[in-house]
């Protein structure tokens, strides 16, 4: 068993270091950590909790399987009433990494479907930006902050979960005002 809760270091898995039986790592990651991964220009919309990651690292020859979850909270805007809400990240994962092979480098480049699949170099495994790629994959889309959230009224803008408003009463009391009005003319033959 190898635990570590090390900040700010990255944490790098030495493959030749994996003993025979294979090892648990349990570790976490804060918001302030995920955030310095992203780019400049991200948007801030996202900023997880502490992370809690928990894995299994097996080894067989120079093949290294990683299993585990990273679990989190996000906070995001509700997609209909705009709440400031907290979504569940729930990631499990199960990586495999090989050495690269001899060819050249465009031969074995990866793409965006082999993300279960990867490389490593130099007999290492950069746990921290497997981590960071799963909770980014996990990010909610759509965020609500309850299935049945009703959203606000288009119309006048009033959080429909709080309160109510006759926007939709009076759009329809105007819709069949305006069938009243229309006649149909009888076809004359
Ligand atoms: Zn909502
Ligand atoms: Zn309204």
């Amino acid at each position: 068993m190898f635990a570590t809760s090390g900040k700010g270091d990255r944490l790098k898995i030495n493959v030749s270091k994996i003993p025979e039986g294979g090892m648990d790592i349990r570790f976490e990651r804060d918001g302030s950590w995920f955030r310095g991964l992203l780019p400049e220009a991200a948007p801030s919309d996202f900023v997880p909790d502490r992370i809690d990651v928990a894995c299994t690292v097996r080894r067989m020859k120079e093949n290294v399987f990683i299993e585990g979850t990273a679990a989190t909270t996000v906070e995001a805007l509700c997609g209909r009433c705009l709440e400031m809400t907290r979504q569940p990240v729930n990631a499990s994962f199960k990586y495999t990494f090989t050495p690269p092979p001899a060819q050249a480098k465009e031969e074995w480049e990866l793409t965006a479907e082999d993300l279960d699949f990867a490389y490593y170099e130099e007999d290492t495994i950069n746990l921290d930006a497997l981590i960071f790629e799963q909770v980014m994959l996990h990010m909610p889309i759509k965020p609500l902050c309850t299935e049945s959230c009703k959203g606000l009224c288009p119309h006048c803008g009033i959080d429909l979960n709080a309160a109510s408003c006759l926007c939709q009463a009076e759009t329809f009391d105007e819709r069949l005002a305006a069938l009243k009005q229309f006649k149909v003319q009888p076809e004359k033959q």
